[in-house]
């Protein structure tokens, strides 16, 4: 039995999962656990972790779902998120949702929320999509913080991502289909799945999530 307040986010890369789970975040009180943001933090420290995983995340394949278990584990462990958490990016495997399951126990997770999204509309989205080094934040490469190359929130260096170049975008939507997007199925299978139209405006969106999470008293 748990009490957290585990939220999943399914959706594929540039569905807006990021930006929407920071906000949800700051309304729930509860941590934004972004396994790719952790990865790119270990990059960025140049931590063994980071030098074992760099290459695979530039190329925008999977890291082993062992490590990744280990990460949330360990994340999870961490006092803010007793309360609860939103997961952005993780599970991504049917191997991963088993060791979600095992973490938390079959009653732990309280929703899925499949953002979807068109594929042309998510290619168009990240190609265009510039993230701040340091705190991730998210930009357009029209924004003035993209152009200056200087994050607004943090001052830290804005860029587009490696795995944002066109080879591994393809490569990470053919990756989202084969592994993650049957998870959708696992969760359906537990009636846990609400689909949220992810191609409208970010404030759109946002309320739309809000209004799920109030109706299960998340929110
Ligand atoms: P994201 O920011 O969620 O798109 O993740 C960026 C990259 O980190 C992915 O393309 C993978 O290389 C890696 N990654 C993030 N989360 C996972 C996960 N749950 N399982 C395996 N690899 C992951």
């Amino acid at each position: 039995m748990t009490s957290r307040a585990i939220v999943v986010l399914l959706g594929k890369q540039g569905a807006g999962k990021g930006t929407q789970c920071d906000r949800l975040s700051e309304h729930l009180g509860i941590p934004h656990v972004s396994t790719g943001d952790i990865l790119r933090a270990a990059v960025r420290e140049r931590s063994p972790l980071g030098q074992e995983v760099e290459s695979v995340l530039a190329a925008g394949n999977l890291v082993s779902d062992d490590l990744v278990n280990r990460l949330v584990e360990a994340r999870f462990a961490q006092p803010d998120a007793a309360p609860g958490a939103l997961l952005d990016g993780f599970p991504r495997t049917p191997g991963q949702a088993e060791a979600l399951d095992d973490l938390l126990g079959e009653d732990g997770i309280k929703v899925v929320i499949d953002l979807e999204v068109p594929s042309e509309l998510v290619i168009e989205r990240l190609s265009s999509r510039r993230v701040c080094q340091e705190c991730a934040a998210i930009y357009k490469d029209s924004d003035v913080a993209a152009i200056s190359g200087t994050c607004e929130r943090c001052g830290g260096d804005v860029i587009q991502r490696p795995d944002d170049f066109p080879d591994a975008i393809a490569r990470r939507l053919e990756t989202y289909e084969r592994d993650t997007a049957p998870l959708k199925e696992f969760y359906e299978r537990r009636g846990l799945v609400v689909t949220v139209d992810g191609s409208r405006s970010p404030d759109e969106v946002t309320s739309d999530l809000i209004a799920v999470l109030r109706e299960r008293g998340l929110a």
